[in-house]
């Protein structure tokens, strides 16, 4: 048996999710703006560059189609766990529900799936 450290195995450490991974990972589609610059600041979730709350408009913006679609969604459900867990609870902040539709702004989500979303990410 080895000695238990704490950490389970191949669980990612939150902090070092940022949208420069994100950003890479849309990069091929050619969008015409610097989306590394617009990174996620933690705790308050907002971008780094323009202090607009993540996902700022830049990202936003993106036009559309089933493969950036694709794409975001392998990106920025890895920001839904560790987003939920900083913003919710606070008094004038997002509900979990609003959470995961601001993080996926790029599909079409009730508020019943919202819900079902944030209570498996929660
Ligand atoms: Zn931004």
């Amino acid at each position: 048996m080895t000695h238990h450290t704490g950490r389970e195995p191949g669980s990612v450490a939150p902090e070092r999710l940022d949208a420069g991974e994100a950003a890479s990972a849309v990069r091929p589609t050619d969008v015409p703006v610097d989306l590394e610059l617009h990174c996620a600041g933690r705790p308050a979730w907002r971008c780094t560059h323009d202090g607009e709350p993540f996902p700022c408009p830049t990202w936003r913006a993106l036009p559309l189609d089933d493969s950036l679609r694709a794409v975001l969604l392998a990106a920025f459900t890895l920001f839904l766990r560790p987003a939920i867990r900083d913003l919710r609870g606070h008094p004038d902040g997002p509900t979990p529900p609003e959470i995961v539709r601001r993080f996926l702004w790029f599909l079409p989500v009730t508020d019943e799936e919202a819900r079902a979303v944030a209570l498996r990410y929660r």
